[in-house]
């Protein structure tokens, strides 16, 4: 919990401004700010798995209805929705581990 600055009252960790008052709090000390450059990596290997997902779960579902279909029937493989969101989502894993690694030499070097 933290107190809001200027009417004092409690509020949760994660919120950014005082529900009381909208008083943004100050990110320095209770936030560690996101890095605007892990931020973007991480949003796009959420959005490059659910791409990579919802094309897996396209395919399993046309397939399972196709075998599962007395006439037999035709299925579709979403290669595109997978391959793209498998890219995505490793574009975006590299992008964050070489942020990281960055990070970890300028540490490693002293300031
Ligand atoms: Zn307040």
């Amino acid at each position: 919990m933290k107190n809001c600055g200027y009417c004092g009252r409690e509020n949760d960790e994660a919120v950014f401004y005082c529900r009381e008052c909208a008083t943004p709090f100050q990110s320095d000390s209770v936030t560690p700010r996101l890095d605007p450059t892990v931020a973007s990596a991480e949003k796009q290997m959420i959005s490059g798995a659910l791409w990579c997902v919802g094309g897996l779960f396209v395919t399993i579902y046309t397939f399972v209805s196709a075998v599962n279909s007395p006439v037999g029937g035709v299925y579709i493989v979403t290669w595109g929705a997978i391959v793209f969101g498998a890219r995505q989502y490793f574009r975006g894993w590299h992008a964050k581990y070489l942020f990281q690694k960055r990070n970890q030499q300028s540490v490693a070097t002293g300031k």
